[in-house]
């Protein structure tokens, strides 16, 4: 039966392929009492070898895709399989207390769990507990049976479908055969959304109840510009969407022309147009895009995509290949922006009540707890800043106080490495980012201290409106028009440009079509955004008149009441709008 629903278009492109669902398959069962202990030990046996076929498959396919550090992970699982010390204790428990494999496999798996995740003070077993929960898992499936999903497996072209999608298992789909995902939740700038966009997969996210209404195999079509997706289509809805997706593609080809243009207003005015990035290979997407510049680095992806926290020469070599991919031109740093919707697992952070509010990025670098951890990657780097033109920005600064505790870290390890005679640039450009309310209030007395802002308006407006940006039915607030924000960026520029420092942003807003008049009439001078959005932004750029868009923003921000008032008066300015 073919089913119509609307989500929020979160990364543009369209595709019409098979469902395959992302999601937990239902792993319960009875404890029951067996007279033929022998059958259930040989049941043991086969769903052991089933889970190490299936693993060596699993870690084949991800060496391919993500290479053999990445993959390591299913080592330790497949060591866990063949630990003879489990193994015969489960079997023990089946025969001592005749009953089924799948309680013997429980009790003993969840027996060393507990003592492992017991070791508070040791990550390495701490780790262990987690690889025997996966693989407890995978056997227990297939005791009773039950598929369960791997995205890294998929080798047909595929919609994935799942609740919610955490910033690693986008990290591992394969945009070969991923051509799209829907979600039950998240929004235009959760992380799934950020990542979907660099990787160039459509994505609609925030459509309630997807996973109920989709099984594996269904034919999808999804339009991620309009956020529409169609259940079992119709062969007349199928051509429409092809001829979606054909029409979008030649948009893209005629962007494309723009790669070696520059960013200039139809009435020659240059604006910096940069790319945010998560890992060192989305450089060369930031360079096919023709970008200026990287705007924003997002490091804790390096943090995340690791067993453990990331070494000062791992960090080093990471740094170092952004820089020199980028040839010269500027790449902005941003340090670890742990918390909110992005945990570390060998990290343990307490579970709080508000994450987005709490104990991260910034605060957790410069406490005690985080402080050898934010010096290592000052220093790599410090280290790496003689590949390039390095730019540090710290994320989530409130107060005046947290940006100087940052920067005498910055200042002491520079100084220490000069001592050790290792090289570092003199010409480290260090900023922050504006995404609390409280440091765009304040930004006159920030700009006399720092050397630029970036506005990260993904959270800015998160906090201004008291809006978790994970959460759809509040996603209504999420209106980077609204006067109230304009007010807070034109705030922002004003200050930096009172004290001769330049300001940027890097929140989503930046890369978004209907704002960039806006933000081109306030002054703004560097626009990072997914680097698929550079060209977009080039091609729109080229009809702004600047003196027009100037009175556009000085109306919005004066006249305008409501986000709606903003964009209706657009149409006096812009004359396709
Ligand atoms: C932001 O908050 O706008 C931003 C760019 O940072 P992130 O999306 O990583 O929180
Ligand atoms: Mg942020």
């Amino acid at each position: 039966m073919t089913e119509m629903l609307n989500g929020i278009a979160a990364s543009d492109g369209v595709a019409v392929a098979k469902a395959y669902l992302l999601v937990q398959p239902d792993l319960s069962f009875e404890t029951v009492t067996v007279q033929d202990t022998n059958a259930e030990e040989a049941r043991l046996d086969v769903a052991l070898q089933a889970s190490q076929d299936e693993l060596s498959v699993i870690r084949e396919k991800a060496v391919e895709s993500l290479g053999e550090e990445a993959a390591s992970v299913f080592d330790a699982h497949l060591m866990v399989l063949a630990d003879p010390e489990m193994i015969s204790q489960i079997k023990e428990t089946i025969r001592a207390k005749q009953t089924n494999a799948e309680t013997g496999l429980k009790e003993v798996t969840d027996m060393f769990i507990t003592i492992f995740e017991g070791m508070e003070d040791n990550p390495y077993m701490q780790e262990r507990a987690a690889d025997i929960r996966d693989v407890a898992k995978r056997v227990l499936a297939h005791l009773l049976g039950v598929k369960l999903p791997n995205p890294a497996t998929i080798d047909e072209e595929s919609i994935v479908i799942a609740h919610d999608l955490t910033p690693s298992d986008t990290a591992q789909l394969n945009k070969q055969f991923v051509k799209a995902f829907v979600t039950n939740i998240g929004g235009r700038t959760s992380h799934s959304a950020i990542m979907a966009r660099t990787l160039e997969i459509a994505a609609v996210l925030g459509t309630n109840d997807i996973t109920q209404r989709v099984k594996d195999g269904d034919i999808v079509a999804v339009n991620g510009i309009t956020g529409e997706v169609i259940i079992n289509p119709s062969q007349d809805q199928i051509v429409a969407f092809k001829e979606a997706g054909a029409a979008y593609a030649k948009q893209k080809a005629e962007w494309a022309l723009l790669k070696d243009a520059e960013t200039v207003t139809a009435d020659g005015q240059h604006f910096e147009l940069a790319a945010n990035i998560g890992t060192p290979k989305d450089v060369e997407g930031v360079n096919d895009n023709g970008a200026e510049a990287v705007g924003l680095y997002r490091t804790e992806f390096l943090y995340m995509d690791s067993q453990d926290f990331p070494t000062e020469d791992e960090q080093y070599e990471a740094y170092k290949a952004v820089l020199e991919g980028m040839n010269g031109k500027p790449v902005v740093v941003r340090t670890m922006d742990i918390g909110g919707d992005k945990e570390l697992p060998y990290f343990d952070l307490p579970k709080e009540m508000n994450p987005f509010l709490g104990y991260r990025a910034l605060r957790i670098s410069i406490s005690e707890t985080g402080d050898a951890m934010f010096r290592t990657q000052i220093r790599a780097l410090l280290r790496a800043s003689v590949h390039g033109q390095l730019r540090i920005m710290f994320p989530m600064v409130a107060l005046l106080k947290e940006f100087r505790a940052a920067k005498a870290v910055f200042e002491e390890e520079k100084a220490k490495l000069t001592a050790e005679g290792i090289a570092v640039s003199e010409d480290i450009q260090v900023g922050i980012m504006i995404e609390i309310p409280a440091a765009a209030m304040l930004a006159d007395q920030f700009a006399k201290e720092v050397d630029f802002f970036s506005i990260g308006t993904n959270d800015l407006i998160q906090y201004t409106m008291a809006a978790d940006r994970m959460n759809e039915q509040v996603s209504y607030l999420y209106q980077p028009y609204n006067p109230s924000i304009l007010r807070l960026i034109n705030n922002v520029i004003k200050a930096a440009h009172a004290e001769g420092k330049w300001a940027g942003m890097c929140g989503e807003m930046a890369g978004d079509q209907q704002a960039v008049p806006l933000l081109v009439g306030m002054g703004l001078d560097e626009f990072s955004m997914s680097a698929t959005s550079v060209l977009r932004t080039r091609s729109l750029m080229k009809t702004l008149d600047i003196a027009k868009m100037r009175e556009y923003a000085q109306r919005a921000l004066t006249e305008c009441s409501t986000a709606e008032e903003v964009l209706d008066l657009a149409k006096d300015y812009l004359p396709e709008n």
